[in-house]
């Protein structure tokens, strides 16, 4: 079968500025695909690249897009490169739901499963105390926090401060977002020694392999690895290497939905899944995957709602995540908006 093949860019403003690495971020970018099929059927993907988590940047996966000169077939979709994951996660969940293998297709989950608890995001580099409040009152149990963005003691205070007010059952993620060295991460290790803490996320820089991995072995802190492993290649490179720690898996971002299952199904339960900030199409393809794969019921990482306004790009939610909210998803919708709003034309 051979599908026509349409796609445009889409540009939304955030309402906070998340840090991107080092500098400020002002707006999420990212292209809607559209597959036609020949007897009138068309299916929807997004691609939504997160270059500093090993994948494609956009020019990249546009221009590989444009080569296809509109029309594309599913033995093309396979011979996608590896090094755009982000456009063979667009082509292969597009195509699947092409197919019918949408597993919203076949009904609701298990109870137990179709009611994801979601992680409360706290803003990094002020004292989060005000924030905790409302996140609790919202109902959010798994509470994120980013560090590393200003000194050890300054945060090791706020913490300390924080955790006093709070009820003994929440549950602490600490994400450094690659920001720290062994010495600050050792500090963290022995001040976190009481604490119930799921894990410290990235606490160094991507490229330094050995010391994250020593310091995984050593530390009875559990580390997590995010930026590290974007992809499903990079996801099988650490395993390989022996990571004992939890893996971050940003479904919409990481390549082939099928080989993402396939590495899931053997990773057992250090897995947590996590927003790749896309839009309604990109977050119903990931989320098939996570009611499917999140065995252990951790949190999952879409508390990242209030980044953007009201640009209806995406479904609203909070401290739970439904089935039936990711199911009510209309693509058309999402695709007619976005084209609706020119990339360009955001000033
Ligand atoms: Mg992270």
């Amino acid at each position: 079968m051979e599908c026509g093949l349409q796609f445009h860019r889409y540009r939304r403003r955030f309402r906070a500025t998340p840090r991107n690495g080092a500098d400020p971020w002002r707006f999420r970018e990212g292209i809607l695909i559209r597959l036609n099929a020949p007897d009138g059927r068309c299916a929807y993907g997004e691609i939504a690249p997160l270059p500093a988590f090993g994948t494609e940047v956009l020019p990249h996966a546009e221009s590989y897009l444009l080569a296809f000169a509109g029309r594309i077939r599913r033995e093309e979709v396979e011979a996608t490169p590896e090094a755009l994951p982000c456009c063979r996660f667009a082509l292969e969940s597009a195509w699947d739901d092409l197919e019918s293998r949408s597993r919203f297709g076949g009904g609701a989950p298990a109870e137990s499963r179709a009611l994801l608890p979601v992680a409360g995001l706290l803003p990094g580099g002020k004292d989060p105390g005000v924030h905790v409040d409302q996140l609790l009152e919202q109902g959010y149990r798994t509470l994120k926090w980013k560090v590393g963005v200003t000194s050890f003691e300054v945060e090791r205070d706020w913490f300390r401060a924080m955790r006093e007010r709070v009820p003994k059952e929440v549950v602490w993620r600490l994400d450094a977002n690659g920001a720290l060295d062994v010495d600050t991460v050792e500090q963290w290790a022995r001040e976190l020694e009481e604490v119930a803490v799921e894990f410290l996320e990235q606490p160094l820089p991507v490229r330094e392999v050995d010391s994250l991995l020593a310091l995984a072995k050593d530390l009875a802190l559990p580390l997590a690895l995010d930026e590290s492993v974007g992809t499903v290649r990079l996801l099988r490179e650490w395993r390989d290497r022996g990571w004992p720690g939890f893996f971050v898996v940003k479904p919409a971002i990481s390549g082939s939905p099928f080989a993402l299952e396939r590495f899931l199904m053997q990773a057992g339960p250090r897995v947590v899944f996590s927003s790749a900030l896309e839009t309604g199409i990109g977050l119903r393809h990931a989320l098939e995957i996570v009611f499917s794969c999140n065995e252990a019921g951790r949190a999952v990482g879409w508390g990242t709602g209030a980044l953007f306004g009201e640009d209806k790009l995406s479904p609203r939610f909070g401290a739970r995540l439904s089935h039936s909210t990711i199911a009510s998803i209309d693509p058309q919708a999402i695709w007619n908006q976005a084209a609706d709003e020119p990339w360009g034309a955001i000033d």
